[in-house]
Formats: C-alpha cells, structure tokens, sequence
C-alpha cells in the first residue's frame, strides 16, 4: 500500500528517510510500515522482504542468483525494523537473518507501470470466468505423469524410428516426460537424439551444454547446491519447450533427479484457493539472467499462463531468477502480500512429496520433459565423492509434434508434404 509514493519520493531525491523523518516499525511481524510525521508511506508484506534479501548469503554471488527459497520462507516475519542514517531500510526477521535495503532498491521494486486497481479488476475477472467453466481446463492429450516411477522407454526407438518412435514420442506428449535407456554415454548420443527430433533449440547455453560442477559457474546448476524444483530459462522471450539430459556419470554421492507436474499443482491451487490462482494468473513477474558477462536477459510472464480459453498453457516457476514485485494494489492491503501467499501456496503444492518423482538417473540414459509443463530438481550433491556430469540441449515441442504425425502418416504409407490429391480426400490440415 502506498509503496508508489515512496519510490516516487526516494526517486526524486526527496527521501524522507535520508532527511531523517521517515520511521520504520513492524507491530504483528507480518510487515514493515515506513511512516513520516504525516503519513504512511508504505507497508510491505515481510516475506516479500526476506525472500528478496541480496545479501551475499541470500544470492550466489557468481550469478546472482537466489538462494532463499520464496515458499519455504513463507512464515518469517520481522522482529524489528529502522531506517538507518543514509535512508536504508534495516530488518531482522524470525529466522534470525538481518537485512539491509537501500532506497534506490525499495524504488525499483515498487515500479508499476499499471493504474491503481487495474491488477485487481484482471483478477477478479478471471475468477468469475473460471468460475462460469468449472476452472481451469487441461490441453486435451494430456494424462497424469505417474507417480511411481518415470516413464521409459528404449533409446533403440530413437536409432530405429517408424512406428516404435512415434509411440514414444505419443506416450512423451501425453505424461510430460519420458527416460530413454540403454543409450551409450557419449558426446554424440544428444546428437543423435535432436536430430532424430527435429534438431536443438540454441540458447546463450549453446546448441547443447554440460551439467556439472564447475569453478566458475554460470548458473546454479553447474555448482553442487541442490536445485528446487523450476522450470528452464523463463527469462527468455521464447522459453525453450522440451529439455533432454543425458546422463554421462553418475557417481557422486546425491544428485538425484526430480519431476513434478506442474499443471496438476495449479490445478490443485485453483481447487483449494481460486483467487490465488487468479492472481499468480494475472500478474506479470519479471524473471532474469546475468550469469555471464555480456549477456542480460528478462522477460515478464505470470507463473501460471492460460490461453484464451483458459487451458493451461504454462507454468513459470524459478525461484533463483524470478524478482518479485511490491504491488502498490494487493489483495490484502499489504504490499507484495498476496502475491507471495499465491506463489507459496503454488510451490506447496508443487514440493508435495506424494506427487514428485525422485530417481537416480544412471549413465546412458536420457531424461526428457515437456519444460512448460513439468518442473524437475535435484537433490544437492558432493562433487568431491566423485563425478555427475549430464549432457543436456533443449527441443522444440511443436517439431517432436510433427514428427510423431509425420512417422505415423509414413507407418501408414501416406505422404507426409502437402499434396493436393491427398489433401482432397482430407488430412492434417483438416484435423
Ligand atoms: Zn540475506
């Protein structure tokens, strides 16, 4: 609440704080209220201030990338806060961490470029539109990733192609994911795989990229930390759809890989609490990378994306990248407040043990998921117990589409380019 007019206030250089007039307190712990002698001039949600901290316990300093877990942080609240000399903001929270905020930051953060209100009036029409439909719908292929253990299937499917390939790559497209094995554990086995798939999708990590522990990392995912779950690379404009691993070694000790599906935790949020779903929904969030000098990217997405006729189309989960914003409008009248409980309540449900798939996976096979749908993780590792090193690309899910059509349509002797006679007695386009 009101946090725009202290951002405007510290962006003017007209601080109050810097000139010795702006107070912080914390009565209730659940947020911090900056007043001077007249007003309130904000009240920002705790949670939103722990799990932002940047201090370098809180990020990692080689990639700036965060370390506090959002969700886990969920109950913190502030012991105490004040405004010190120089107009930052200093709080102690429950968990026994300190934090200190500089002006400039509290400025950024309350950026907004909607009108009051205009969040709000998004969310509660979304709500009623679920509502008028039963909630949100699933892509109509779509069956449940199970739950005991990944699919599989042989990687002879990927070197042998027809009929066997496209039953794979059906299976692949109905339960997000699928472990290819019996591959053999070099360089060339991704290879093989993206052209047999409709070729890599390149990111700033390259065509493909090695997974693991590295001196100087780029990323979280080259250390041995342990990796929670999240979806790949939503801070790129177009985020990349199908992610392989290929497991080359596997001995070290933890490091064990993790799926859930997404789509059913947002499911399960909209069925427990439909105005959070609303508004994770309806709130863009900026997600960000600078893990490497010259290369900056962000893009803006909400965590759960619908399409028109409100199917799931994406979930955006990455708690190491994602800045979370302090809303001048909130649900509940604090700001950051109700988005983070959303956010949480998403990634309670998306942590629920009962429905992730925890496995070792061993060298020579090839983990492969649908990265819009399925979040994956893994367990921390020591990289001193001995080596994990995955070989890993990203693929376009639209061209492993086309290939399962094309390999079914030549199963069936049918052409698979566009041809007049046969587009007479009906095909593809007509489907
Ligand atoms: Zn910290």
């Amino acid at each position: 609440m009101l946090t725009r007019q202290l951002g405007r206030a510290l962006a003017a250089g007209r601080g109050p704080a810097a000139r010795g007039l702006a107070t912080a307190s914390c009565a209730g712990g659940e947020s911090v209220t900056i007043r001077n002698d007249s007003s309130e001039l904000a009240n920002l949600s705790a949670h939103f201030l722990r799990a932002e901290c940047y201090c370098p316990e809180c990020r990692h300093g080689a990639t700036n990338q965060r370390l506090v877990d959002i969700a886990a942080s969920a109950g913190v609240t502030a012991h105490s806060a004040a405004i010190a000399e120089d107009g930052s903001l200093k709080v102690a929270f429950s968990d026994g961490h300190a934090s200190t905020f500089a002006p400039r930051w509290l400025e950024l953060h309350s950026r907004s470029s909607e009108p009051d209100g205009s969040r709000l009036r998004r969310i509660s029409s979304l709500a009623e539109c679920l509502e008028a439909q039963g909630g949100p719908a699933l892509p109509e292929s779509q069956r449940p990733l199970p739950l005991d253990a990944p699919p599989r299937a042989p990687w002879a499917a990927i070197e042998e192609g027809g009929s066997q390939l496209a039953g794979v790559l059906r299976n692949f497209r109905r339960h997000g994911a699928v472990v290819l094995e019996g591959a053999a554990t070099g360089d060339d086995v991704i290879e093989r795989l993206a052209q047999a798939l409709g070729g890599e999708r390149a990111t700033h990590y390259g065509a493909r990229f090695h997974v693991l522990s590295k001196q100087q990392p780029d990323s979280l995912a080259n250390t041995g930390h342990a990796l929670g779950y999240h979806t790949d690379l939503p801070y790129r404009a177009e985020v990349p759809s199908v992610q392989a691993l290929h497991c080359q070694q596997s001995d070290a000790e933890g490091g064990l890989s993790l799926l859930t599906d997404g789509f059913a935790a947002a499911e399960q949020l909209y069925k427990d609490d439909p105005m959070a779903f609303a508004e994770l929904a309806c709130t863009p969030l900026s997600f960000c990378w600078q893990g490497r000098e010259g290369v900056l990217l962000r893009a803006q997405r909400p965590v759960i994306e619908l399409c028109q006729n409100l199917t799931l189309r994406a979930v955006n989960f990455d708690n190491r990248n994602v800045r979370l914003r302090l809303l001048p409008e909130s649900l509940g009248g604090v700001a950051g407040k109700s988005l983070l409980e959303a956010y949480s309540a998403l990634g309670a449900r998306i942590d629920a043990p009962e429905k992730t798939l925890k496995f070792r996976l061993e060298p020579g096979e090839v983990m492969m998921f649908h990265n819009r749908r399925l979040l994956h993780g893994r367990t921390a590792f020591d990289a001193s117990s001995g080596a994990r090193k995955l070989h890993g690309c990203y693929l376009d899910m639209d061209m492993i589409e086309s290939t399962e059509r094309a390999l079914e349509l030549q199963a069936e002797g049918a052409m698979t380019r566009f041809d007049a006679p046969d587009f007479a007695r009906g095909s593809f386009w007509d489907a």
